[in-house]
């Protein structure tokens, strides 16, 4: 019953997005890995550059690590571009072709229950229930759930309420019905209940209870406070940068020489730093340009940028730095607090 209105729903008020206008399994693939990252309007962009650049598993398994974070700059959880270049290299180099069915498509590195369900029910209708937060939230108002969303316990019950909810046939389409019903019908604030096709059947509605559902646990985990002074040195119209190796944030981007952890720096501190990267260096000064906070999941960051003025004679063998032309910046990938910073820089 459910699953007829929503397609209905879905029939009259479907979203013309592009990745809609395929079945092809490796595009409903980097468009469902994208869109966890970000919104239908962003991810847009973000999916025609990719499939410009890698239209296909085989270019893309002869990518490299620095063109796939370039084209997935300021998206966050760069890691999951990472796994999509080892899927893409493993499975050429195995002569597999992008799989569509859900068995072959949960053993793929980074691809997790929510992404196998999407890409096989929309390609091959398997009959298999996503569960992203618009279907949460449609199904705890239907059903008028009070099982948290976020426990493991609570996802169950939501997984096995899916299930049973899902169609016979277009079962694609349905999922992905859902999901836009909750995002454009049954929204966060202010669903339009009173032209919902789904009202006689919703129980939350019927009791008045629509603000509680669905329901969250709070976690109490503070963030984590951090503070970045990353140093801005041009020489000889050059630009130093560096690329992230630790398992950090932003692991594999490019970066600018970076002193972690000290609100101010003082030029002992610098002297110190830079000796690291330079046998011999004289400092001609040192201003703190710009500061900004960038929040993450799991942190909060303060960081400064700071205009570096030295003079060097030599810089210290092995170390993992870049002289780049200023020019040249858009060739590397950089998270978005740098690469915002450095473009303000040129355009000024
Ligand atoms: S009646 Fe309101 S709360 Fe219930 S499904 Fe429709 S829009 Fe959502």
């Amino acid at each position: 019953m459910i699953s007829e209105l929503i397609l209905k729903w879905y029939k009259k008020n479907k979203r013309d997005l592009i990745w809609r206008k395929t079945k092809n399994p490796y595009k409903i693939w980097v468009s469902e890995i994208i869109l966890q990252q970000t919104k239908i309007s962003v991810g847009s962009k973000y999916y025609l550059s990719f499939i410009k650049k890698f239209p296909n598993l085989e270019s893309l398994s002869k990518g490299s690590e620095k063109e796939i974070l370039k084209i997935w700059e300021g998206l966050g959880y760069y890691s999951r571009a990472i796994n999509m270049l080892k899927t893409a290299k493993t499975l050429v180099k195995n002569k597999k072709k992008f799989p569509s069915n859900y068995e072959s498509l949960i053993k793929l590195k980074g691809v997790g229950d929510y992404t196998a369900s999407a890409i096989s029910s929309i390609c091959k209708n398997e009959k298999k229930a996503v569960l992203d937060g618009n279907v949460f939230r449609v199904i705890s108002r239907v059903f008028n759930i009070s099982a948290p969303i976020n426990t493991v316990a609570g996802k169950k019950i939501f997984q096995k309420l899916t299930f049973k909810l899902l169609p016979d046939n277009q079962v694609g389409d349905y999922n992905q019905g859902l999901m836009d019903f909750g995002s454009l019908h049954c929204t966060i604030r202010k669903p339009k209940c009173k032209s919902c096709p789904l009202k006689n059947l919703c129980k939350s509605y019927k009791l008045n209870n629509i603000e509680n559902r669905p329901r969250k646990i709070k976690r109490t985990t503070p963030k984590k406070e951090r503070v970045y002074n990353y140093l801005k040195i041009i020489i000889n119209n050059k630009l130093l940068i560096k690329k992230r190796s630790k398992s950090d944030i932003w692991k594999n981007l490019f970066e600018l020489p970076l002193i972690e952890g000290k609100e101010i720096i003082s030029k002992e501190l610098l002297i110190k730093y830079l000796s690291t990267l330079f046998d011999s260096i004289k400092i001609n000064h040192f201003q703190l340009d710009k500061t900004i906070n960038h929040k993450l999941s799991h942190q909060n960051m303060t960081i400064n940028f700071w205009n570096i003025g030295i003079t060097v004679r030599k810089e210290k063998k092995n170390i993992s730095l870049l002289n780049i032309k200023l020019k040249s910046i858009a060739n590397y990938p950089f998270p978005k607090p740098i690469l915002k910073y450095l473009n303000d820089y040129l355009n000024t």
